[in-house]
């Protein structure tokens, strides 16, 4: 069985984005609960040669998801219970937030390894902002840009370095 990276964040964070540049031309499988608002998807990445499943976490729109973070936690706690490895994704460009305090204080009450992403770090406009991050209690902090596929190589040197 390969290993199973989790994606987790609060919305509109980049984790489609990410798990999207993760598996690259691979095809996706959904799963869907029943009575559960989020689906959860399935891909199956490479990272130099060893193969692993990305679970990506979400459905409804940013904007509803920003309605139920109750919702939200309590699905970022099923995700976690079949999880290896956690990416936990925050957003560079709208700063630290209490949804993802709430999110870090869940991770840290729990034993699985947990990798601090900060997304949308495009340029060096957001290094200089990073400083926050170190508050949720993760370290090292892990910039990229999932979109402009930035930072990825030490996030794949990371995430084997876990597996
Ligand atoms: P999710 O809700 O966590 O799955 O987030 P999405 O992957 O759907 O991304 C939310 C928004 O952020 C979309 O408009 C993405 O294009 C954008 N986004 C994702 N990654 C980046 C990034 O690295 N830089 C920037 N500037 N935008 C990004
Ligand atoms: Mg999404």
């Amino acid at each position: 069985m390969p290993h199973k990276i989790v994606l987790i964040g609060r919305p509109n964070v980049g984790k489609s984005t990410l798990f999207n540049t993760l598996i690259g031309e691979r095809k996706a499988l959904v799963e869907r609960t029943p009575g559960v608002t989020r689906d959860r998807l399935y891909g199956e990445a490479e990272i130099e040669g060893r193969k692993v499943t990305v679970i990506d976490t979400g459905g409804l729109t940013p904007e509803v998801e920003e309605l139920f973070s109750h919702e939200i936690l309590r699905q970022a706690e099923e995700a976690l219970a079949e999880a290896d490895l956690v990416l936990f994704l925050v957003d560079a460009r709208t700063g630290l937030t209490p949804l993802d305090e709430r999110i870090a204080e869940l991770l840290r009450k729990k034993e699985k390894p947990v990798l601090l992403v900060i997304n949308k770090v495009d340029s060096k406009k957001e290094v200089l902002n990073l400083g926050e991050f170190y508050a949720l209690g993760f370290e090292p902090l892990l910039p990229i840009s999932a979109k402009h596929k930035k930072g990825l190589e030490n996030l794949r040197k990371e995430i084997l370095a876990h597996l």
